[in-house]
């Protein structure tokens, strides 16, 4: 709960106009809606310690990929860098590992 708390007061502090964050927010939301591969619970991913990304399995036999700070900083959509196809991370904040 205290770390929800948290990262919530970060996200507001990023944004200085609440017409930009909306902007941006829709902006994200519809790009998504085209790119999302598909939904993957956390536990269902790699997590490599060496470099603190977590991984997933792409279609095109590269891997999905993102940095256990940009979850930490809110972040839920990770990247195949081969195929630019994105997945949507399920995941709780509170449930990451500690730095
Ligand atoms: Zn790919």
């Amino acid at each position: 709960m205290t770390n929800q708390t948290f990262l919530s007061a970060e996200v507001s502090k990023q944004t200085h106009s609440p017409q930009l964050q909306s902007n941006l927010k829709n902006f994200k939301m519809a790009d998504e809606g085209l790119n999302i591969y598909d939904e993957i619970e956390i536990e269902d991913m790699t997590f490599d310690p060496n470099v603190q990304i977590y991984t997933y399995p792409c279609p095109c036999g590269d891997r999905f990929e993102i940095a256990i700070d940009d979850l930490r900083d809110g972040e839920e959509i990770a990247v195949c860098p081969s195929c630019s196809l994105m997945i949507r991370v399920i995941f709780d904040v509170a449930d990451l590992p500690k730095a």
